[in-house]
Parts: structure tokens; C-alpha cells; sequence
């Protein structure tokens, strides 16, 4: 993959970088130790008034930073401003929180015959965080907020489609006043991340991004004996139940699936419905997934634009492909527009069977699945007959099937009538082939930790 801005609204190369030479990869990582020992060494109070300086530099150039985002994979410029103001709430959440998460925890010294004994929480160094570009500044942020508080320093391997992102990434913590090293973005090839990742002064990764480049990431690590963090892929369920409104459940299904152009980890892929409401939210969701507006990202009024890469449309092509050649029926959408740019309608599938691949596979754009369920016990078969488990959703307004929903769903995530989000304040990961390891909240700050324990006699 060259390392580009390529416009996805019609396929033109904007701009080209070279990737990082082994002597600039080797400056950095010595950039990246000397970073750590001034972070560690700076108090909570000083580092939060640094990521507060970023959350500033974020709101002040919102709508910039959003342009360069939508110019490189596709995501409207709605959603793209909401993307940088998210991230200021984060790093406003951490700058307010860390010291509190990472406090010293005692425990009962009699109980450890101590005359004191505690857990105390200590930055590891170096992370490498390797990120996908579906939502290329809240990802990498959701990484870099904790990360920083903490007192870890960033090694970011952004995707290769989104370089100017990544770059302004590095700027922001710079400018914001972080020591020089302390987040870096290494402009390289997925090729070149072994070698950084084996590389001694690297003490762990985090990954978001497929099950595939997962694996290569937890080989390595493994070899290497290195902390990681995966979030990987989902094809999260919304099940809809007969107590469910289902007019709103139809209308947030269409938001859950076609969110950021249906590409994201925890948009709602497959919608298992139960046979008393199946026709009705069939037909307001097939009503709503067709009345989407197809456009240019930067208009307003655009609900869908364009997909990230030509890849990732052909992938989508061929997954819908494979479905109707066995027998799968579109409800809407199902053919890609003859024009230049990667663009795919908004589809609805229905009559999937578990010898199509959509059925098993994730479908990452505007393709819905849609299954009927003859009762409780069966949609939460379908729901949970999936290799991933990350977010899932039902629809019930019965609240003992709320809580056998719970504990039912397989994933690292359940909402009750609504769409699955992330939020600061919960821990976001998931489980099976969608990964381990959590992010956000108190959790995802402690995962890059020396969790310490101190005994004192
Ligand atoms: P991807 O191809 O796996 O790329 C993600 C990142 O990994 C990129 O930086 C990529 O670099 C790098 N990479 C790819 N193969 C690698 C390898 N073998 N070794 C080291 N690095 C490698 O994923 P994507 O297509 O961009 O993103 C879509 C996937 O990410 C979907 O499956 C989606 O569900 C998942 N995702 C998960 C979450 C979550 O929180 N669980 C969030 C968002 C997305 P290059 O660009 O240079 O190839």
C-alpha cells in the first residue's frame, strides 16, 4: 500500500510520502526513549494541562482537521466534526480522571502481614499503536489520551491511506507542549512494523484494525514476549424482539448500520428479527435504508458517502455477490454506481443462509443482513453463531428479556434499545476473534501499566 491521500470521492492521488528509512525509524525510537523519561518523570497535574492544550488546539481547528479527514477516506464532514470534538471530550476525561484511575489501591496490611501494602500503577514506555483509518482521530486518540496520562509515550503506525491525520497527530501533542519524543507518528508500511515491534525499546502495541493484521501483530508480540491490546472486526447483531417500538429500532438500525459509511467495528451488521414484527421492521428499515442521500461527504445533506479504498469496495461487491448467487434476495441498493470514486449504495440482504459468506463474514459498508427468528432462543443463536463478538444490540422493551439478553450475547458489549457507541466513561473491546484487552474508562488506562504491587514489613 503506498503511503497517499487518495481522494475516495473519485479515486485521484492528492498527495505521496516515502516511508520511514531505517536511520530515521532508529531516530525516532531513541527520540521515543528519551521521551518517556521526561513524561514519566512530569506530574499528572502538568500532563494534564498539556492534553487539555490539545483538546483546545482541537475544538480552535475542528473544522479543518475534519476536512483533511473526509478529503483522505471519505467519512462526511458532519461526522468528521463530531470525530474531533470527541476527541476533546476524551482528552478532557483523561486529563480529569487519570490520577484518580491510576491512584495507589491499599489493601488490609494485617490480611498480607504488612505494615502496609498497596498496588501502585506505573507507565511500561514505548507503545506502538498500530490504527486504522476508518475513524482516523478518534482511534489513535482513544490510544494516545490514556496512553500520555499515564505517562507512556506513543509510537503511532497509522494507516497507510490517511498520512496527513497521522501527521497532524504528532503536531498536536507537539504543540500542545508534550516533551519532544512523547508521541510520534512512524510514517511506514505494515512491512516495516515486525521490526519495530520486535525492537527492544518497543514494550508493547495496541492494534485496531482486521482479525488478520491482529494475528501478525499478536505473533510477533508473542515471540517477543510483548504486552498487546487487539480491537479487531465485529459483525455485530441488533435483535429485535415483539415488545421492541419497532418504528425506532428501525430508525436507528439504519444509523447503526450506515454510521460513517458503514464502515466502522461496531456498526450493526446483521438484523435478526423475530417473526411477529420481522415484515414491519422490514419494511421501515428497507423504506429508510433507501431514502438515504449518496453524495459528495463535504455537503451537509449527505447521509453516505463514498467507501475508504478500492479494496474495501470490492470486498463489499463480492460479499453481496456471493450471497445473491446462492440465493440471497436484495431489498434495496446491491449495485455499485458506474462512475469513478468507490462508491456503494445503501443494501439490504435478506434470505442469507450459513453457507454465504456474509452470513459469518464482516460486511465493512452500507450492507445490512437480514434474518428472521422464530423466537427468542433462535435469534440469540443467530446473534451469537458468529466467530466475532464486540458490540451487539437488542430491542425489548420486556425487562426480564432484557436482562437474559445480557447474559445471553456473546460480545465485549450489550446495548438495550439503542446503538452500540463508545463512550469515555465504559470500557470498549471485545471478545472471540474481535480481540482482548479493553480501551476507555479506568480499564483502558491501566492496560499499558506496571500494576505494582508494593508490600512494605
Ligand atoms: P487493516 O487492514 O487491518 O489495517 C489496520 C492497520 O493495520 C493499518 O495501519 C494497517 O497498515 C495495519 N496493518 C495491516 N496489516 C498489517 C500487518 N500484517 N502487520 C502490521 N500491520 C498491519 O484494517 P482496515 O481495513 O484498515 O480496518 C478495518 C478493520 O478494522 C475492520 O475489520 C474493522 O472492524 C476493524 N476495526 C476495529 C475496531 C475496534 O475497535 N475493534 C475499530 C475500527 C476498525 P496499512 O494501512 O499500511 O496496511
Amino acid at each position: 500500500m503506498p503511503i497517499a491521500t487518495i481522494d475516495p470521492t473519485d479515486g485521484r492521488v492528492q498527495k505521496t510520502f516515502d516511508p520511514l528509512t531505517d536511520a530515521d525509524i532508529e531516530e525516532r525510537l531513541a527520540r521515543a526513549v528519551d521521551g518517556f523519561a521526561a513524561l514519566r518523570s512530569a506530574s499528572f497535574d502538568q500532563r494534564a494541562t498539556w492534553l487539555r492544550a490539545a483538546a483546545d488546539i482541537l475544538d480552535a481547528e475542528r473544522d479543518e482537521i475534519a476536512r483533511t479527514m473526509t478529503v483522505e477516506m471519505g467519512k462526511t464532514l458532519v461526522a468528521a466534526k463530531a470525530e474531533v470534538a470527541k476527541c476533546a471530550v476524551a482528552c478532557r476525561y483523561y486529563a480529569k480522571h487519570a490520577q484518580a484511575f491510576l491512584a495507589d489501591e491499599p489493601t488490609d496490611p494485617a490480611a498480607v502481614k504488612a505494615r502496609q501494602a498497596y498496588v501502585r500503577y506505573q507507565p511500561l514506555g514505548p507503545v506502538l499503536a498500530v490504527m486504522p483509518w476508518n475513524f482516523p482521530l478518534w482511534q489513535a486518540m482513544r490510544f494516545a489520551a490514556p496512553a500520555l496520562m499515564a505517562g507512556n509515550v506513543g509510537l503511532l503506525k497509522h494507516a497507510s491511506n490517511v498520512p496527513q491525520t497521522a501527521l497532524f497527530m504528532e503536531e498536536l501533542f507537539s504543540r500542545a507542549g508534550f516533551p519532544e519524543g512523547a508521541f510520534q507518528t512512524l510514517l511506514i508500511g505494515s512491512d516495516q512494523v515486525e521490526a519495530v515491534l520486535s525492537d527492544k525499546r518497543v514494550v508493547a502495541a495496541t492494534l485496531t484494525g482486521s482479525e488478520g493484521a491482529g494475528r501478525s501483530i499478536a505473533s510477533i508480540a508473542g515471540r517477543e514476549l510483548k504486552k498487546t491490546v487487539l480491537e479487531l472486526g465485529g459483525s455485530d447483531p441488533f435483535v429485535v424482539l415483539p415488545s421492541a417500538d419497532v418504528e425506532k429500532a428501525a430508525a436507528v438500525a439504519v444509523t447503526a448500520r450506515c454510521q460513517n459509511n458503514g464502515q466502522s467495528c461496531i456498526a450493526a451488521k446483521r438484523f435478526i428479527v423475530h417473526t411477529d414484527v420481522y415484515d414491519a421492521f422490514a419494511a421501515a428499515f428497507v423504506d429508510r435504508m433507501a431514502a438515504l442521500t449518496v453524495g459528495d461527504p463535504m455537503d451537509e445533506k449527505t447521509d453516505v458517502g463514498p467507501l475508504a479504498t478500492e479494496q474495501g469496495r470490492t470486498d463489499v461487491e463480492e460479499l453481496v455477490r456471493n450471497a445473491t448467487d446462492q440465493g440471497a434476495s436484495v431489498l434495496c441498493g446491491g449495485t455499485a454506481p458506474d462512475q469513478p470514486g468507490w462508491w456503494y449504495p445503501p443494501t439490504v440482504v435478506a434470505d442469507l443462509t450459513p453457507d454465504m459468506r456474509m452470513y459469518r463474514e464482516e460486511v465493512f459498508g452500507p450492507v445490512a443482513g437480514l434474518y428472521r427468528a422464530s423466537s427468542y432462543e433462535e435469534a440469540i443463536a443467530i446473534a451469537n453463531s458468529t466467530d466475532f463478538g464486540l458490540g451487539s444490540n437488542v430491542w425489548t422493551n420486556d425487562p426480564a428479556e432484557q436482562e437474559r439478553a445480557v447474559n445471553d450475547l456473546e460480545a465485549g458489549a450489550v446495548f438495550v434499545n439503542g446503538m452500540v457507541t463508545s463512550y469515555p466513561e465504559l470500557p470498549f473491546g471485545g471478545i472471540k476473534t474481535s480481540g482482548y484487552g479493553r480501551e476507555l474508562s479506568a480499564q483502558g488506562i491501566r492496560e499499558f501499566c506496571n500494576i505494582k504491587t508494593v508490600w512494605v514489613g
